[in-house]
């Protein structure tokens, strides 16, 4: 079970990827909570990509794959692992694909997207500001993620799609609903 999810940010994700990891017992792999814990740490590599995440960029692709492939290349990930904020961009999804080779593990089975709107998507990244306080969470800053998404990330649903891989669900209504649409494609 090796699954990559897309999605704006705010599409759900982080939420349905936790979900996963208990049904399918694998691994989530976030660059995101990676990168995050890398800057609450004050890691080098945490220093390097605060800048960019407060921006609301992408951090280089070499940081990430870096941190991707020492993540699935632990035992846990042996068996399998649901990929949250990685890919990124089309880069980012064939070094991924070459990674897998080099690893001896199976190919990515399937790209799960979570079609939000792009209002419902800024309200929900406004709220989670209030909840979280997280620093990329500010309106200007949600704006440029957006676009950086529509930009670089969104591509990659015609990368998996030319693989036959890709399925896009709607990400909204109550997050069982949604786990269950996503299980039952996969199933
Ligand atoms: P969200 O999906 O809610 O925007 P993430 O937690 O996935 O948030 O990512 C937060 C930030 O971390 C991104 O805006 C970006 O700066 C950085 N980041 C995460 N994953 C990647 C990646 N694969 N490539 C480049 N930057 C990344």
């Amino acid at each position: 079970m090796r699954i990559v999810l897309l999605g704006a940010p705010g599409s759900g994700k982080g939420t349905q990827g936790e979900k996963l990891v208990a049904h399918y017992g694998v691994p989530k792999i976030s660059t995101g909570d990676a990168l995050r814990a890398a800057v609450k740490a004050g890691t080098e590599l945490g220093k390097k990509a605060k800048a960019t995440m407060d921006a609301g960029g992408l951090v280089a692709n070499e940081i990430v794959i870096g941190i991707v492939e020492e993540r699935l290349g632990e035992a846990d990930a042996q068996k399998g692992c649901i990929l949250d904020g990685f890919p990124r961009n089309t880069a980012q999804a064939q070094v991924l694909d070459g990674m897998l080779t080099r690893l001896g593990q199976p190919g990515i089975d399937k790209a799960v997207h979570l079609h939000v709107s792009d209002e419902e998507i800024v309200k929900r990244l406004l709220d989670r500001a209030i909840k979280e306080g997280r620093e990329d969470d500010k309106e200007d800053v949600i704006r440029r993620r957006i676009d950086v998404y529509n930009a670089e990330t969104r591509p990659l649903l015609a990368y998996y799609q030319a693989q036959n891989k890709l399925v896009t669900l709607e990400g909204v209504g109550t997050v069982d609903a949604i786990f269950d649409s996503i299980v039952k494609v996969l199933s």
